[in-house]
């Protein structure tokens, strides 16, 4: 693809050039983290040699620094997702604490006994245990939209399941599993016919199609950086300004309050309400570069290129005798997920490490949907912006290498 330089992408990511058991990284575990092009390692260095204060206190001019570098990530943040506030971002660990913030604050004022939260069967543990905790609190019934044999959400299934006593939909962009990209616009709109908020787990889809809040309308939507090429420890839970509002605090602690005597506390306005304590400053500057990385390439730039290659490797994996595509979704985004032959996941996974191939074996914390599948595991390969032809050849020559030793 002429206007595509992959090797040029790849020389901005310092690890993809250092060899791994002596052979080059096919890293094709992106859907787990992704490696950090040199723009994000620099901001992060950058940030602790130059500007480390803590934020929102001092009068200092280091501590005026830190807190405009912080503040600027959280409108990076907002536009990468269009939200026109950039107060309707809170910054969190990751996707899972976005996820248990919603649950325990909007799901424990808004869920009661004999109420029910709805999930997908294409969900992550971090998108299902969350809710069942609030369940079990509350005396609510965790209900969930079965898949089809390809992998795709039964929208019927969905409108039936959508009842009086639905609370919130909680639902995937895209399976980490198995690549499915659901159709997130309409299931918003069924679940805001029948009056009820969604919140859009973002960590697969983020990366791979980015998300538009002001166009899709959904209530939440939650993100991991280290996903996106940025830190680990750090994302965003963006939420509609009405519903932030109506929360109760989550955590307690210095920053989400304005006073505090022992009698009573008056809180902070939005975003600090909802943020205690000192934040991951460097991770909110790290992801900050990070979405400045990737809206410098393109997103849909990015995700051409890697739906050029799945398709590549799609092909290439057919061809492998007794090699298994799980899941065929009708659109899929970042992952293919397979099992060769009756081999281990974990044993083909190994011999594919000592062919310096990185890929995932195993449930991928989502073990409802591989129980539905019928497998315990599966291999999978993941892609992001850097990946090219070669590592799909290093990853079938490394499955060729799997057969002839399980042959
Ligand atoms: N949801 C999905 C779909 C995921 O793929 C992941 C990460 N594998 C998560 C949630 C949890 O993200 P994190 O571990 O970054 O909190």
């Amino acid at each position: 693809r002429p206007d595509y330089d992959v090797d040029a992408i790849r020389a901005q990511f310092p690890i993809l050039s250092r060899p791994v058991r002596g052979k080059p990284l096919a890293y094709l575990d992106n859907a787990a983290t992704s490696q950090k092009p040199r723009v994000v390692i620099d901001a992060i260095r950058r940030y602790y040699e130059e500007d480390n204060a803590n934020v929102h206190r001092g009068v200092h001019l280091l501590s005026e620094r830190a807190t405009r570098a912080y503040e600027e990530s959280r409108v990076k943040v907002a536009r990468f997702l269009g939200a026109g506030d950039p107060h309707e971002v809170i910054f969190v660990r990751g996707t899972t604490e976005a996820i248990n913030l919603v649950a325990q604050t909007f799901g424990r004022q808004r869920v009661g006994p004999g109420d029910e939260v709805l999930v997908t069967w294409l969900e992550h543990h971090s998108n299902i245990v969350p809710w069942q905790l609030l369940c079990q609190e509350k005396g609510a019934t965790l209900k969930v939209v079965p898949v089809d044999d390809a992998g795709d959400l039964d929208l019927d299934a969905l409108d039936r399941l959508l009842g009086p006593r639905t609370r919130i939909l909680a639902v995937t962009q895209v399976s980490n599993a198995l690549g499915t990209v659901t159709p997130i616009a309409e299931i918003v709109a069924r679940a805001h016919a029948k009056g009820v908020p969604v919140l859009v787990d973002g960590a697969q889809g983020a990366p791979h199609l980015g998300f538009d809040v002001g166009l899709v309308g959904a209530d939440f939507y939650a993100f991991s950086g280290h996903k996106v090429y940025g830190p680990t420890g750090i994302g965003a839970l963006w939420g509609r300004r009405a519903l932030l509002e109506e929360m109760p605090p989550w955590q307690g602690g210095g920053d989400m309050i304005l006073s505090v005597s022992f009698e009573k506390t008056t809180f902070n306005a939005l975003p600090y309400k909802l943020e205690a304590g000192t934040p991951n400053i460097s991770g909110a500057i790290g992801l900050g570069a990070a979405l400045d990385w990737v809206g410098e390439l393109g997103l849909e730039r990015i995700a051409a290129h890697e739906r050029a290659l799945i398709k590549e490797a799609h092909a290439a994996l057919s061809e492998i005798p007794g090699l298994r595509l799980v899941g065929a979704p009708r659109e899929r985004a970042g992952v293919l997920s397979f099992l060769v032959g009756d081999v281990h996941p974990h044993d083909a996974g190994t011999i594919l490490d000592r062919h310096g191939v990185a890929v995932r074996a195993g449930h991928h914390c989502a073990q409802p949907l591989l129980a539905r599948f019928g497998v315990p595991a599966t291999l999978r390969a993941s892609f992001a912006a850097y990946n090219t032809t070669r590592d799909v050849d290093q990853l079938v020559r490394g499955l060729h290498a799997v057969r002839d030793v399980f042959a």
